[in-house]
Protein backbone atom coordinates (compact mmCIF):
# COMPACT_ATOMS: atom_id res chain seq x y z
CA UNK A 1 0.00 0.00 0.00
CA UNK A 2 3.07 2.59 0.98
CA UNK A 3 4.55 1.50 -2.66
CA UNK A 4 1.17 2.10 -4.10
CA UNK A 5 0.96 5.92 -2.58
CA UNK A 6 4.35 6.47 -3.18
CA UNK A 7 4.14 5.82 -6.76
CA UNK A 8 1.04 7.61 -7.56
CA UNK A 9 2.83 10.71 -6.14
CA UNK A 10 5.96 10.29 -7.66
CA UNK A 11 3.82 10.06 -11.08
CA UNK A 12 1.47 13.24 -10.32
CA UNK A 13 5.18 15.17 -9.54
CA UNK A 14 6.01 13.87 -12.81
CA UNK A 15 3.35 15.18 -14.42
CA UNK A 16 3.27 18.42 -12.29
CA UNK A 17 7.14 18.90 -13.40
CA UNK A 18 6.70 18.18 -16.60
CA UNK A 19 3.79 20.31 -17.31
CA UNK A 20 5.19 23.10 -15.04
CA UNK A 21 8.69 23.01 -17.46
CA UNK A 22 6.67 22.97 -20.78
CA UNK A 23 4.40 26.00 -19.08
CA UNK A 24 7.88 27.81 -18.36
CA UNK A 25 9.15 28.17 -21.48
CA UNK A 26 6.13 29.30 -22.91
CA UNK A 27 5.98 31.99 -20.06
CA UNK A 28 9.74 32.78 -21.09
CA UNK A 29 8.74 33.24 -25.00
CA UNK A 30 5.74 35.27 -23.57
CA UNK A 31 7.90 37.70 -21.68
CA UNK A 32 10.06 38.19 -24.86
CA UNK A 33 7.46 38.82 -27.47
CA UNK A 34 5.31 41.14 -24.92
CA UNK A 35 7.62 42.67 -23.01
CA UNK A 36 6.28 42.30 -20.06
CA UNK A 37 8.86 42.36 -16.97
CA UNK A 38 6.27 40.66 -15.06
CA UNK A 39 5.40 37.99 -17.14
CA UNK A 40 9.73 37.34 -17.38
CA UNK A 41 9.45 37.35 -13.58
CA UNK A 42 6.70 34.89 -13.40
CA UNK A 43 8.51 33.18 -15.49
CA UNK A 44 11.60 32.79 -13.25
CA UNK A 45 9.30 31.78 -10.54
CA UNK A 46 7.75 29.02 -12.55
CA UNK A 47 11.09 28.19 -13.59
CA UNK A 48 12.07 27.53 -10.11
CA UNK A 49 8.93 25.65 -9.18
CA UNK A 50 9.77 23.26 -12.55
CA UNK A 51 13.81 23.10 -10.77
CA UNK A 52 12.36 22.15 -7.30
CA UNK A 53 10.09 19.57 -8.85
CA UNK A 54 12.34 17.93 -11.17
CA UNK A 55 14.65 17.63 -8.34
CA UNK A 56 12.46 16.72 -5.83
CA UNK A 57 11.49 13.80 -7.99
CA UNK A 58 15.42 12.72 -9.21
CA UNK A 59 16.22 13.16 -5.75
CA UNK A 60 13.63 11.39 -4.19
CA UNK A 61 14.55 8.13 -6.37
CA UNK A 62 17.80 8.34 -4.65
CA UNK A 63 16.84 8.43 -1.44
CA UNK A 64 14.91 5.67 -1.68
CA UNK A 65 18.02 3.38 -2.13
CA UNK A 66 19.45 1.46 0.76
CA UNK A 67 21.92 2.31 3.08
CA UNK A 68 25.63 1.23 1.18
CA UNK A 69 29.04 1.00 3.22
CA UNK A 70 30.02 4.18 1.65
CA UNK A 71 26.85 6.16 3.00
CA UNK A 72 25.88 4.55 5.99
CA UNK A 73 23.13 6.44 7.00
CA UNK A 74 21.64 5.69 3.30
CA UNK A 75 20.54 8.53 0.63
CA UNK A 76 18.16 10.61 2.57
CA UNK A 77 20.40 13.70 2.91
CA UNK A 78 20.88 13.82 -0.99
CA UNK A 79 17.55 15.66 -1.38
CA UNK A 80 18.95 18.53 0.74
CA UNK A 81 21.18 19.25 -2.90
CA UNK A 82 18.01 19.61 -4.20
CA UNK A 83 17.24 22.58 -1.96
CA UNK A 84 20.97 24.05 -2.15
CA UNK A 85 21.18 24.18 -6.23
CA UNK A 86 17.43 25.44 -5.94
CA UNK A 87 17.92 28.33 -3.76
CA UNK A 88 21.12 29.18 -5.69
CA UNK A 89 19.42 29.09 -8.99
CA UNK A 90 16.03 31.31 -7.68
CA UNK A 91 18.68 34.05 -6.44
CA UNK A 92 20.74 34.11 -9.65
CA UNK A 93 17.29 34.49 -11.76
CA UNK A 94 15.94 37.06 -8.89
CA UNK A 95 18.85 39.26 -9.40
CA UNK A 96 18.45 39.31 -13.37
CA UNK A 97 15.20 40.59 -12.78
CA UNK A 98 15.70 43.13 -10.31
CA UNK A 99 18.83 44.55 -12.65
CA UNK A 100 16.42 44.69 -15.70
CA UNK A 101 13.05 45.85 -13.05
CA UNK A 102 14.68 48.87 -10.86
CA UNK A 103 16.28 50.67 -13.87
CA UNK A 104 12.82 49.89 -15.46
CA UNK A 105 10.73 51.78 -13.29
CA UNK A 106 12.65 54.97 -14.35
CA UNK A 107 12.58 54.72 -17.78
CA UNK A 108 9.84 52.39 -18.48
CA UNK A 109 9.66 50.25 -22.01
CA UNK A 110 5.49 49.63 -23.25
CA UNK A 111 4.79 46.35 -22.65
CA UNK A 112 1.96 44.76 -25.16
CA UNK A 113 -0.93 45.28 -23.16
CA UNK A 114 -3.52 42.46 -25.11
CA UNK A 115 -0.74 39.95 -25.61
CA UNK A 116 -0.18 40.27 -21.42
CA UNK A 117 -4.10 39.89 -21.64
CA UNK A 118 -4.00 36.73 -23.56
CA UNK A 119 -0.82 34.80 -21.70
CA UNK A 120 -2.82 35.99 -18.21
CA UNK A 121 -6.08 33.64 -19.48
CA UNK A 122 -3.83 31.08 -20.16
CA UNK A 123 -2.17 31.20 -16.88
CA UNK A 124 -5.03 31.54 -14.98
CA UNK A 125 -6.41 28.49 -16.76
CA UNK A 126 -3.84 26.33 -16.90
CA UNK A 127 -2.35 26.54 -13.93
CA UNK A 128 -6.30 26.27 -12.47
CA UNK A 129 -7.03 22.95 -14.43
CA UNK A 130 -3.45 21.46 -12.95
CA UNK A 131 -4.40 22.76 -9.15
CA UNK A 132 -7.68 21.25 -9.86
CA UNK A 133 -6.44 17.78 -11.15
CA UNK A 134 -4.34 17.47 -8.08
CA UNK A 135 -6.43 18.41 -5.66
CA UNK A 136 -7.09 16.06 -2.38
CA UNK A 137 -3.62 15.21 -2.85
CA UNK A 138 -1.91 13.00 0.45
CA UNK A 139 1.38 13.77 0.62
CA UNK A 140 3.64 16.85 1.57
CA UNK A 141 5.01 16.76 -1.69
CA UNK A 142 1.39 16.82 -3.49
CA UNK A 143 0.25 19.38 -1.59
CA UNK A 144 3.36 21.52 -2.35
CA UNK A 145 2.82 21.07 -5.63
CA UNK A 146 -0.75 22.43 -5.40
CA UNK A 147 0.10 25.27 -2.99
CA UNK A 148 2.27 26.19 -5.97
CA UNK A 149 0.04 25.66 -8.30
CA UNK A 150 -2.36 28.33 -6.63
CA UNK A 151 0.41 31.10 -6.07
CA UNK A 152 0.95 30.84 -9.78
CA UNK A 153 -2.97 31.66 -10.72
CA UNK A 154 -2.61 34.47 -8.09
CA UNK A 155 0.56 36.05 -9.88
CA UNK A 156 -1.41 35.13 -13.09
CA UNK A 157 -4.12 37.16 -11.93
CA UNK A 158 -2.18 40.08 -10.76
CA UNK A 159 -0.86 39.80 -14.58
CA UNK A 160 -3.95 40.13 -15.96
CA UNK A 161 -5.73 43.33 -14.06
CA UNK A 162 -2.35 45.11 -14.60
CA UNK A 163 -2.87 44.16 -18.37
CA UNK A 164 -6.38 45.68 -18.26
CA UNK A 165 -5.22 48.65 -16.64
CA UNK A 166 -2.77 48.90 -19.29
CA UNK A 167 -5.07 48.72 -22.05
CA UNK A 168 -7.04 51.59 -20.78
CA UNK A 169 -4.31 53.63 -19.34
CA UNK A 170 -0.49 54.06 -20.39
CA UNK A 171 0.52 53.87 -16.31
CA UNK A 172 4.31 52.60 -17.93
CA UNK A 173 5.97 51.90 -14.68
CA UNK A 174 3.19 49.47 -13.09
CA UNK A 175 4.87 46.65 -15.42
CA UNK A 176 8.41 46.49 -13.40
CA UNK A 177 6.35 47.08 -9.75
CA UNK A 178 4.68 44.27 -10.38
CA UNK A 179 8.20 42.23 -11.64
CA UNK A 180 9.82 43.98 -8.57
CA UNK A 181 6.73 42.41 -6.35
CA UNK A 182 6.74 39.04 -7.83
CA UNK A 183 10.95 38.93 -7.36
CA UNK A 184 10.54 39.79 -3.76
CA UNK A 185 7.76 36.81 -3.12
CA UNK A 186 10.68 34.57 -4.73
CA UNK A 187 13.07 35.56 -2.88
CA UNK A 188 11.45 35.72 0.45
CA UNK A 189 10.31 32.14 -0.15
CA UNK A 190 13.89 31.02 -1.15
CA UNK A 191 14.75 32.66 2.37
CA UNK A 192 12.43 30.97 3.92
CA UNK A 193 13.48 27.64 2.79
CA UNK A 194 16.89 27.94 3.13
CA UNK A 195 16.53 28.54 6.78
CA UNK A 196 15.04 24.88 7.34
CA UNK A 197 17.70 23.81 4.95
CA UNK A 198 20.94 25.20 6.34
CA UNK A 199 19.23 24.17 9.89
CA UNK A 200 19.24 20.21 8.56
CA UNK A 201 22.53 20.97 7.01
CA UNK A 202 23.82 22.02 10.57
CA UNK A 203 22.87 19.02 12.47
CA UNK A 204 20.46 21.76 14.54
CA UNK A 205 17.26 19.97 16.59
CA UNK A 206 14.68 19.12 14.61
CA UNK A 207 11.86 21.85 15.34
CA UNK A 208 9.44 19.53 15.63
CA UNK A 209 11.56 17.64 18.52
CA UNK A 210 13.37 19.04 21.34
CA UNK A 211 16.65 17.97 23.53
CA UNK A 212 14.12 18.27 26.53
CA UNK A 213 10.78 16.93 25.37
CA UNK A 214 12.53 14.06 24.54
CA UNK A 215 14.84 13.25 27.49
CA UNK A 216 11.32 13.84 29.71
CA UNK A 217 9.61 11.68 27.43
CA UNK A 218 12.06 8.78 28.15
CA UNK A 219 12.96 9.24 31.68
CA UNK A 220 9.03 8.39 31.55
CA UNK A 221 9.50 5.15 30.98
CA UNK A 222 9.42 2.30 33.28
CA UNK A 223 13.22 1.29 34.53
CA UNK A 224 14.61 4.51 33.41
CA UNK A 225 16.01 6.78 35.97
CA UNK A 226 18.27 9.86 34.15
CA UNK A 227 18.88 10.36 30.13
CA UNK A 228 21.74 12.56 29.43
CA UNK A 229 24.36 13.31 26.50
CA UNK A 230 21.01 13.63 24.37
CA UNK A 231 22.12 14.26 20.84
CA UNK A 232 19.48 14.80 17.76
CA UNK A 233 19.77 15.50 14.45
CA UNK A 234 17.94 14.70 10.97
CA UNK A 235 19.15 13.39 7.91
CA UNK A 236 16.19 15.76 5.91
CA UNK A 237 13.67 16.85 8.14
CA UNK A 238 12.05 13.86 8.37
CA UNK A 239 14.07 10.89 9.46
CA UNK A 240 16.03 11.85 12.47
CA UNK A 241 18.66 10.46 14.32
CA UNK A 242 18.96 9.95 18.00
CA UNK A 243 22.10 9.14 20.36
CA UNK A 244 21.73 9.39 24.49
CA UNK A 245 22.85 7.77 27.50
CA UNK A 246 19.74 5.64 29.44
CA UNK A 247 20.94 5.90 33.27
CA UNK A 248 18.99 2.19 34.66
CA UNK A 249 18.92 0.84 38.56
CA UNK A 250 22.46 -0.70 39.03
CA UNK A 251 20.50 -4.75 40.08
CA UNK A 252 18.63 -4.50 36.97
CA UNK A 253 18.69 -7.83 35.52
CA UNK A 254 19.73 -8.72 32.28
CA UNK A 255 16.22 -9.05 30.98
CA UNK A 256 14.52 -5.91 32.25
CA UNK A 257 17.46 -4.03 30.55
CA UNK A 258 16.69 -5.83 27.33
CA UNK A 259 12.95 -4.61 28.00
CA UNK A 260 14.10 -1.53 28.55
CA UNK A 261 15.85 -0.38 25.56
CA UNK A 262 13.08 -2.18 23.24
CA UNK A 263 10.98 0.47 25.10
CA UNK A 264 13.51 3.25 24.39
CA UNK A 265 13.18 2.28 20.90
CA UNK A 266 9.99 2.10 20.76
CA UNK A 267 8.99 5.12 22.35
CA UNK A 268 11.42 6.94 19.68
CA UNK A 269 9.95 5.42 16.99
CA UNK A 270 6.74 7.20 18.10
CA UNK A 271 8.32 10.69 18.37
CA UNK A 272 9.87 10.33 14.27
CA UNK A 273 13.21 9.27 15.42
CA UNK A 274 14.32 6.11 12.76
CA UNK A 275 17.61 5.35 13.98
CA UNK A 276 18.57 5.73 17.78
CA UNK A 277 21.88 4.28 19.24
CA UNK A 278 21.51 4.36 23.04
CA UNK A 279 24.01 3.00 25.76
CA UNK A 280 23.09 1.43 28.81
CA UNK A 281 24.50 3.10 32.11
CA UNK A 282 24.36 1.88 35.81
CA UNK A 283 23.65 4.20 38.48
CA UNK A 284 26.44 5.49 40.12
CA UNK A 285 28.44 4.35 36.80
CA UNK A 286 30.80 7.29 35.65
CA UNK A 287 29.88 8.31 32.48
CA UNK A 288 32.82 7.83 30.43
CA UNK A 289 33.55 9.83 27.07
CA UNK A 290 36.12 9.39 24.34
CA UNK A 291 36.99 13.57 25.05
CA UNK A 292 37.72 12.49 28.66
CA UNK A 293 41.19 10.30 27.40
ZN1 LIG B 1 5.07 28.63 -7.47
ZN1 LIG C 1 21.68 1.06 14.21
ZN1 LIG D 1 26.69 8.95 30.15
Amino acid sequence: MHAHVAGRSEANIRTAFILNLLFTIVEVAGGIYTGSLAITADALHDLGDSFSLGLAWFFERIAQKKPSSLFSYGYRRFSLLAALINALVLIGGSILILSLAVPGLFSPGTPDAPGMFLLSLLGITANGAAAYRMRGGKTLNEQLVVWHLLEDVLGWAAVLVVSIVLLFRDIAWLDPALSILITLFVLWNVIRNSRRTLLIFLQGVPPSLSIDAVEEALVALLGVCEVHDTHIWSLDGEHHILTAHVVIDADTPADAVREIRCRVKQRAAEMGISHATIEIEEQGEVCVRPEDF
